[in-house]
């Protein structure tokens, strides 16, 4: 799993000259620090709560701060007992990757170590202000253990952005391919849908046959349907201006995304909206794509529901549904292309959905549904 870290932390103990004198000198703080650790994780995380864009990121705010702190004063024990063996490191990598998936900007590791160095510092000078030998070599074991605490956390930072970048460069290639590939497709796609249609003039009443040419054209128009969802990625399609009622688009939507039984589909609010301007056949797309991410997520039972209001000179449209939500890995890369975790899925939803929205002059976001499930908000310029 974290073979990469072992050997970099290897490097960076021989690097930082870690060696036996300063395993002991921590062990030697560890019990008179022991009666501390819960003050020091309080005052951790009360430095984070006061300052604004940090606590933000902490998304389950106040009521997930009592479980982090237990995490804390665990973390801070295994600092001083050791051992700072492969586990040790394995497990500090772990947590590093929270910080990247919560999406933790790095520079706020600094100034929330700092914390924990100003804290320890005092504990070794309370326990060893007058042996100022042992004072020292505690002092710098200190040091030594933080300093490697945030190269760690600094690569688990690095890590991530590789794979940032891989993903990138597989787009870029990705997309040249779609291009030509998505374009050579609709030939042969033209040529069955032809025979198709000269073959229901030939079968007569043979109704297993008609039921099988109808399965054909359908899934002719899903593989045309992800053609066209593919290029739409990769080339701005010209954007038309012109008045579009909501009402209109959400019903047209509504009408192609097809629901089990056992999921319902409710419209509010959508008599009187103000006009937006834009393209009718990219909006709809938007409301297509959610409904579809929704009825999928609610099914085989629940409910999905379109709430449209004005919304200070904008229209706010909110597309929920009763499913599992999206889960925590996923919602930071959410709109993403490539993104899915659908065995059939391409992940390109979202992503249009996000591009015509902008392109509208709107947005897309996220968020839990109050009681479950997911909620995603479209904002228009009305
Ligand atoms: P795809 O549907 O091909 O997977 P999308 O871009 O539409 O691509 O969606 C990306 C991912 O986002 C989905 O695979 C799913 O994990 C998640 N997702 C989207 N909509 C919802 C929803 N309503 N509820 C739960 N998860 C969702």
């Amino acid at each position: 799993m974290s073979g990469v870290a072992e050997t970099v932390f290897d490097e960076l103990k021989r690097y930082v000259r870690w060696s036996e004198t300063d395993e002991q000198a921590l062990r030697s703080l560890h019990g008179a620090a022991v009666p501390q650790f819960q003050l020091l994780a309080e005052e951790f995380y009360d430095r984070i709560l006061k300052h604004e864009e940090a606590r933000a990121v902490l998304a389950g705010g106040e009521s997930q701060v009592g479980h982090l702190k237990v995490t804390m004063v665990a973390w801070l024990d295994r600092l001083l007992a050791g051992p700072w063996d492969e586990a040790y490191w394995e497990q500090r990598y772990r947590i590093g990757r929270v910080h990247v998936r919560i999406g933790l900007p790095q520079h706020y590791m600094f100034g929330a170590m700092n914390v924990h160095r100003t804290g320890l510092a005092r504990i070794a000078y309370e326990r060893f202000h007058d042996d100022p030998d042992e004072l020292q070599r505690v002092r710098t074991a200190l040091g030594k253990i933080l300093d490697l605490e945030l190269a760690v956390m600094l690569h688990t930072y690095r890590d991530d952005l590789l794979a940032q970048q891989a993903r990138v460069e597989r787009l870029s290639t990705f997309g040249q391919l779609v291009g030509s590939i998505g374009h050579d497709l609709r030939n042969p796609l033209g040529v069955i849908e032809t025979s198709l249609y000269i073959l229901r003039t030939r079968i007569g009443e043979d109704d297993r046959a008609k039921k099988h040419l109808d399965r054909i054209g359908e899934q002719l128009g899903v593989a045309n349907g992800i053609i066209t969802n593919l290029l739409d990625m990769i080339r701005n399609r010209p954007l038309a201006r012109e008045r579009v009622a909501l009402a209109e688009v959400l019903g047209g939507a509504a009408a192609v995304v097809k629901r089990p039984a056992g999921v319902s589909l409710d419209l509010e609010g959508l008599d009187g909206l103000p006009a937006v301007e834009g393209d009718p056949v990219q909006l709809r797309q938007v409301f297509v794509n959610l409904l579809e991410n929704a009825v999928f997520a609610a099914s085989p039972e629940g409910a999905v529901a379109v709430r449209a209001r004005a919304d200070d000179g904008a229209v706010a449209l909110e597309v929920e549904d009763t499913g599992p939500g999206v889960d925590s890995a996923t919602r930071r890369r959410l709109f993403e292309p490539l993104i899915t975790t659908k065995d059939k899925g391409i992940g390109l939803g979202l992503a249009l959905v996000k591009r015509i929205a902008e392109r509208h002059g709107g947005s897309v976001e996220y968020s839990d549904r109050p009681g479950g499930g997911a909620r995603f908000t479209v904002r228009l310029p009305a």
